[in-house]
């Protein structure tokens, strides 16, 4: 598995204001929304392409379109959700399935709640949203999903990342994985508290961006 943090000033600007507790609801979804943008954009640049030709007003131009099969994009349920357009804008033609993931606050082990995958992934290319990989567990469970119906490539777009995850991924897909597996996140804090929160963090992901429930 390989781990990509974006480095680049407007990420750590934008980030930087997401994690304010002073940032209200409408500005933490607004931000999200840019900063998924950004790292989509790094997400995305080993996409397979096919060469075309197209027509300019003066003649033939080479060129190239993405190569099929279309993309899926999974929002990890709930707070993933407010990933989707900030892809979405990118990759408007992508397919969307959903995955509910829900986190025993005792055990802190995540379990499934909603299925909403193709059963034939074969050879597709899938970019997972979830906007905290904390202990590893969702995004484990998640990718395992998608192995198991056949993806070609898996890359997890995350905007805060502990170390204590990245390594659980890293020991349940080593480099030798046939499927290639990537997280691409926006910045890798120092570790998780006892309750399995990223600290510094940004605190509840899915609450600042959707209310408490
Ligand atoms: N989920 C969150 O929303 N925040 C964390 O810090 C960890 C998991």
């Amino acid at each position: 598995m390989q781990t990509l943090v974006v480095e680049h000033p407007l990420v750590a600007h934008k980030l930087t204001m997401l994690r304010s507790e002073a940032t209200e609801a409408p500005t933490f979804r607004r931000l999200a929304d840019e900063l998924v943008t950004l790292l989509a954009y790094e997400a995305m640049r080993e996409m397979r392409v096919r060469p075309v030709t197209v027509t300019t007003p003066l003649g033939p131009a080479a060129g190239v379109k993405l190569a099929g099969p279309v993309p899926l994009v999974v929002p990890v349920l709930r707070a993933g959700i407010g990933m989707l357009d900030g892809i979405s804008r990118l990759l408007p033609t992508a397919d969307v399935g959903f995955v509910g993931m829900v986190r025993d606050e005792e055990s802190l082990v995540a379990s499934t709640y909603a299925d909403r995958l193709p059963a034939d992934l074969s050879g597709r290319e899938v970019f997972v949203l979830d906007p905290m990989l904390a202990t590893g567990g969702t995004l484990q469970t998640v990718i395992g999903m998608l192995t198991d119906r056949g993806v070609a490539a898996v890359t997890a777009i995350c905007l805060l990342s502990a170390p204590e995850g990245v390594s659980r991924l890293e020991s349940a897909f080593p480099d030798d994985d046939p499927v290639r597996i990537r997280v691409v996140t926006a910045a890798m804090d120092e570790r998780l508290n006892d309750r399995g929160y990223i600290l510094p963090g940004l605190g509840d992901a899915g609450d600042r961006l959707f209310g408490r429930i």
